[in-house]
C-alpha cells in the first residue's frame, strides 16, 4: 500500500502522464492506488486529468465505498475494489478507453494471443464479458477475468482495459505495453487497419451549424481520418459497437448526401453525421465536438477490427438507448452546477 500523500500525487502524475501519451483523453477512465488495508484512492467523476488537484483524487472506505467531502469518487470504483481483492499484491490501477485495447475488445474474442511477447503484458491478454456500465454484473466479470489472468491486464469488452501493478510505473508500463500489442493485433487481422490508422484529417464543419446553434455556442468539425472515410465509403449509418460512443453520440449516428440543408437537419439532431464522400460531421460545445470525433474513429476503427472475425456484431440497441439516457441526465445535471 502506499501513504494517502503519495498517493495522491502519484495519481495527478499518472493523469498528466497518461493523457501525455493519449492512453486517457477527457474525462474517461480513471486511476487509483491503494492507501490501507480497507482503503484506496481514485480519481473524481468527471474531472479532467489536465487539471487534476489533490482535492480530486478522493479516498473511498474499501468496505462500503463511502467517501468524505463533497467531491464524488468515479463510479468505476466498485471495479477498483474488486481487483484490489482479487490481487493483493496490486497497489495501483489504471482504467483506460485506450483507442486500440478498445478496439481489441470488440473483436469477440474470450482471450488474445499476440504473435509475440509485449514487454509487462507477456504473450496475451483476457477479455471480460460485457455487461453494462457502473453495474454489479460488470464488477463480477471483470473480478473472474483478473482472477483467470496470468498477466496485470484485463480487456474490458466494448469499453476499454484494466491495468494494474504493484507501483505506478508498473500499471503505466503495461497500459503502454497492452496498446503495443493490441495494436500489432487488429493491424494483423485487419489490412485495413494497417494502413490507415496513421492517416488523419480534419476539416472545418462551421458552415454547417445553423444560426441558433452558433449562438449557443456549438462548434463543429469535420472528421476525415481515412479509417473514417472508408467506413463512409460504404454510405451507411455508423452504430455504436462501444459503451462510450453510445454515451456520448448515442446507438446509430445517421448517414446523410452532401447537401446542405439535409446536413443542417440531422447536425440539429446528431452531435455525429455521416455526410456522403466528405466526412464525419462532429458537433458540440467545450470541446465536445473534439470527443465526437475521437470516439467516431474509434467506433470504426472497433468496427473493422470486428469485421475481421465475421460480420461485426453492434452494441445492443436497448443497452445503447439506456447509456445515451444516463449520460445526458449527468452530464446536463453537471452543467447545471456549474451555472449555480
Ligand atoms: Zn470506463
Amino acid at each position: 500500500m502506499i501513504d494517502i500523500k503519495e498517493a495522491k500525487e502519484l495519481v495527478i502524475k499518472a493523469g498528466h502522464e497518461l493523457s501525455e501519451t493519449g492512453l486517457i483523453a477527457r474525462t474517461w477512465g480513471n486511476v487509483g492506488a491503494r492507501t490501507g488495508p480497507h482503503s484506496f484512492v481514485i480519481t473524481a467523476s468527471g474531472k479532467s486529468y489536465e487539471t487534476l488537484t489533490e482535492d480530486e483524487v478522493v479516498e473511498v472506505d474499501m468496505n462500503d465505498l463511502s467517501y468524505s467531502g463533497a467531491i464524488a469518487p468515479s463510479s468505476e470504483m466498485k471495479v477498483h475494489r474488486e481487483i484490489y481483492l482479487a490481487r493483493p499484491d496490486v497497489d495501483f490501477i489504471i482504467h483506460t478507453h485506450q483507442e486500440y485495447a478498445t478496439a481489441a475488445g470488440v473483436m469477440g474474442k474470450g482471450h488474445i494471443w499476440f504473435d509475440k511477447d509485449h514487454g509487462s503484458i507477456g504473450p496475451g491478454v483476457l477479455c471480460a464479458d460485457y455487461a453494462l456500465p457502473g453495474t454489479k454484473s460488470l464488477c463480477k466479470k471483470i473480478g473472474v477475468a483478473v482472477r483467470n489472468a496470468s498477466g496485470n491486464a484485463v480487456l474490458m469488452k466494448r469499453h476499454g482495459a484494466v491495468c494494474y501493478g504493484r507501483t505506478y510505473e508498473e500499471a503505466f508500463a503495461v497500459a503502454r505495453d497492452l496498446e503495443e500489442g493490441c495494436g500489432a493485433y487488429i493491424k494483423a487481422a485487419s489490412p485495413m487497419l494497417r494502413e490507415d490508422l496513421d492517416d488523419f484529417g480534419e476539416g472545418d464543419g462551421s458552415m454547417f451549424l445553423t444560426n441558433v446553434q452558433k449562438m449557443e455556442g456549438t462548434r463543429a468539425v469535420m472528421c476525415c481520418d481515412k479509417v473514417v472515410m472508408d467506413y463512409l465509403s460504404m454510405k451507411m449509418d455508423l452504430p455504436a459497437y462501444i459503451d462510450d460512443y453510445a454515451q456520448l453520440i448515442g446507438p446509430s449516428a445517421p448517414f446523410v448526401r452532401n447537401d446542405k440543408e439535409e446536413i443542417m437537419k440531422a447536425a440539429a439532431k446528431y452531435p455525429a453525421v455521416l455526410v456522403d464522400g466528405e466526412g464525419v460531421l462532429c458537433t458540440g460545445k467545450n470541446g465536445d465536438e473534439i470527443a465526437v470525433s475521437m470516439l467516431v474513429r474509434k467506433n470504426c476503427i472497433s468496427y473493422f477490427a470486428a469485421s475481421s472475425m465475421g460480420k461485426a456484431k453492434k452494441l445492443g440497441v436497448k443497452d445503447a438507448v439506456i447509456m445515451r439516457y444516463v449520460y445526458v441526465s449527468k452530464y446536463s445535471k453537471l452543467e447545471g452546477d456549474l451555472q449555480k
